[in-house]
């Protein structure tokens, strides 16, 4: 009884709070247009460089492992879940500043042109889609 009632000040002191990670960035819907592109600009996490401009990126769910060191050990299920959100765009030529790694098995890795962070997603060679993990970069 006193455990619920716990519970229910906890609830009403932290509305929605049991969905949100503050350490991961995850879009909502007042960051997609209508028609799914992004509405802000895509920016590196660790440094000023932009990634990608409003409107280009749509964003997805894909289920792809990118490589991370930081991550190691983080077996998070909210954390997975945001895992497998990237915003997809059809043109490699639309980012502002990204470097791309040698071939490795059929995708190619981004990297922040300016600071070198990455992998923060990849490209498919096959399809030609470009993937950056929501996870990896940070809003403006
Ligand atoms: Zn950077």
């Amino acid at each position: 009884m006193a455990e619920t009632a716990q519970k229910l000040v906890e609830e009403l002191n932290h509305p929605q709070n049991n969905e949100v990670n503050e350490t991961v960035d995850i879009p909502t819907t007042a960051d997609v247009t209508a028609d799914g592109k992004n509405v802000k600009q895509i920016k590196c996490q660790r440094c000023p460089s932009t990634i990608l401009v409003p409107g280009i990126a749509t964003l997805v769910t894909h289920e792809f492992l990118l490589p991370d060191p930081e991550m190691t050990g983080k077996k998070d299920k909210t954390l997975d879940d945001s895992l497998n959100k990237y915003w997809c765009v059809d043109n490699m030529y639309a980012f502002e500043n990204v470097g791309f790694s040698k071939t490795v098995d059929g995708v190619k890795y981004l990297i922040c042109a300016d600071c070198e962070i990455g992998p923060i997603g990849w490209h498919d060679l096959n399809t030609k889609l470009s993937y950056v993990s929501v996870c990896k970069i940070s809003y403006c």
